[in-house]
């Protein structure tokens, strides 16, 4: 992430829907396009603070909902009870998470892509838009409890 004083990707999209840009609404906005880990609204809040300590948590809640509201940023729920943001991304992605560790990756399938279209279309259906989420533990997790079953 750079510290650049250039608008960012987020901050132009968001001009562009005519959203009125605060100071505190760029540096979130900057923050949130800095991220790779999916942040939720408390982790966002402990970076944007960092830059600019006027910022309040609830600041930082409306404005990712008003991001989100403008379709501009995605809003995840990984079943941890915490709500998830990231920009819209260019190429659509979709994400496994490690239950037991938290750490979210993100992966791209083609198969899985096309074979979503054909579902799609074999119910009759052009298919706009998807999310798939994959919940899964390491496979050679040292911290396994689980017996071991190999023959
Ligand atoms: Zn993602």
């Amino acid at each position: 992430m750079s510290d650049s004083a250039d608008a960012s990707h987020l901050e132009h999209m968001c001009e562009r829907s005519g959203m009125r840009m605060t100071e505190q609404r760029r540096v979130i906005a900057r923050v949130l396009e800095g991220a790779t880990d999916h942040p939720d609204v408390e982790e966002l809040y402990r970076r944007a603070s960092k830059i600019d300590e006027r910022i309040s948590l609830s600041t930082v809640y409306r404005t990712v909902n008003l991001f989100e509201e403008a379709g501009l940023v995605a809003k995840h729920d990984f079943k941890d009870g915490r709500a998830r943001f990231e920009p819209i991304p260019d190429e659509h992605h979709d994400h496994l998470i490690d239950v037991r560790s938290g750490r979210v990756i993100e992966f791209r399938n083609e198969e899985i892509e096309a074979i979503q279209e054909v579902i799609a279309r074999k119910l009759g259906y052009k298919l706009v838009d998807h999310r798939l989420e994959l919940y899964a533990v390491p496979l050679n997790d040292s911290g396994s409890t689980e017996p071991d079953d190999q023959k």
